[in-house]
């Protein structure tokens, strides 16, 4: 199966992804995460340039975007599936994996949008923060660990790391950014009859039940009723 999760930064799609990798047994693909490996290198000429370009919460170019995609797809747990998640970003990103994919013979089978209030992602966005040893997620207010600066999953201590990304001034850019490049890629998969709408605003259990839903549909079109008009 060959997913792709669409929704502004915030929108539970990481979360998602995760859920999905468990349950279908194939890898969650995030370029944000890709991105994320490279920068950690001081040395390396290109992480400089990228971690400039997460820190301003702008797009990363489509050469190297693209490019760090492809190879990532060409690894062996790719061959049964993928969910990706953070990519396609533009229209343009979307062309260059439906070229990619037609070369390989594959093909795409759902596109799950999560549709959320950006006012909430905001105060989503800007209380969360990781474990950064097992990757678990919380939220200052909505999910604290139940020992506070111990990781309720794997127990590590002092592991806790929030995103540079994740203040309010860069959210609102990165949320700006969505609507301008990234929402125009949904009527591209609307075109394709792949797109497919969930309520992002559900609690996590919700969502994952309503993506399972429309993955088991295979009509085509979204089978859940019209999503909530939200502001
Ligand atoms: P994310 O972890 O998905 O929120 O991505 C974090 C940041 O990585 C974004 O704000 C962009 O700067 C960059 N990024 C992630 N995916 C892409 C993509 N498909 N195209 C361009 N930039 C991206």
């Amino acid at each position: 199966m060959r997913i792709i999760l669409i929704g502004p930064p915030g929108a539970g799609k990481g979360t998602q992804a995760e859920r999905l990798t468990k349950k279908h047994g194939i890898p969650a693909i995030s370029t944000g995460d890709l991105f994320r490996a490279r920068v950690k290198d001081p040395n390396d000429p290109l992480g400089l340039e990228i971690k400039a370009i997460l820190d301003s919460g702008k797009l990363v170019p489509d050469e190297i975007t693209v490019k760090m995609l492809a190879e990532r797809l060409e690894k062996d747990d790719c061959k049964n599936g993928f969910i990706l998640d953070g990519f396609p970003r533009s229209v343009s990103q979307a062309e260059a994996l439906e070229k990619m994919l037609k070369e390989k013979n594959i093909k795409i089978d759902a596109v799950i949008q999560l549709k959320v209030d950006d006012k909430q992602l905001v105060d989503r966005i800007s209380g969360r923060f990781s474990c950064s040893k097992c990757k678990a997620g919380y939220h200052d207010t909505a999910k604290q660990p139940v020992v506070a600066g111990v990781c309720d999953s794997c127990g590590a201590k002092d592991s806790f790391t929030r995103r540079a990304d994740d203040n309010a001034e860069t959210v609102k850019g990165r949320l700006n950014v969505f609507h301008t490049q990234t929402a125009p890629i949904l009527p591209f998969y609307e075109a394709r009859g792949l797109l497919k709408a969930v309520d992002g605003m559900a609690g996590m259990d919700e969502v994952t039940t309503q993506i399972e839903s429309a993955l088991t549909s295979n009509n085509g079109g979204s089978q859940l009723p019209p999503p909530k008009k939200f502001g």
